[in-house]
């Protein structure tokens, strides 16, 4: 009976170790997020609202947030 504890604690202190070693052995997580690629934004030339590029009504080199604001500017 005494081996039989013995044998157990050995299993035991074994298995922890084991446990421990993955653990530092483990790639960390990633700790940098992904960045999400900057979008482009542009002033809007009527009411100055910033919109994204790819949402602007463009007029030669004049954006606009909405064709109403293009009309209205006389673009
Ligand atoms: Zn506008």
């Amino acid at each position: 009976m005494k081996y039989l504890l013995l044998l157990l604690l050995v299993v035991y202190v074994l298995w922890r170790w084991r446990a421990g070693q993955a653990a530092r052995t483990a790639p960390p997580h990633q700790a940098q997020s992904v960045q999400p690629e900057p979008i482009a934004v542009v002033a809007c030339a009527h009411c100055k609202v910033h919109i994204p590029l790819s949402h602007a009504v463009c007029v030669g080199a004049q954006y606009f947030c909405s064709a109403a604001h293009r009309e209205a500017a006389g673009a």
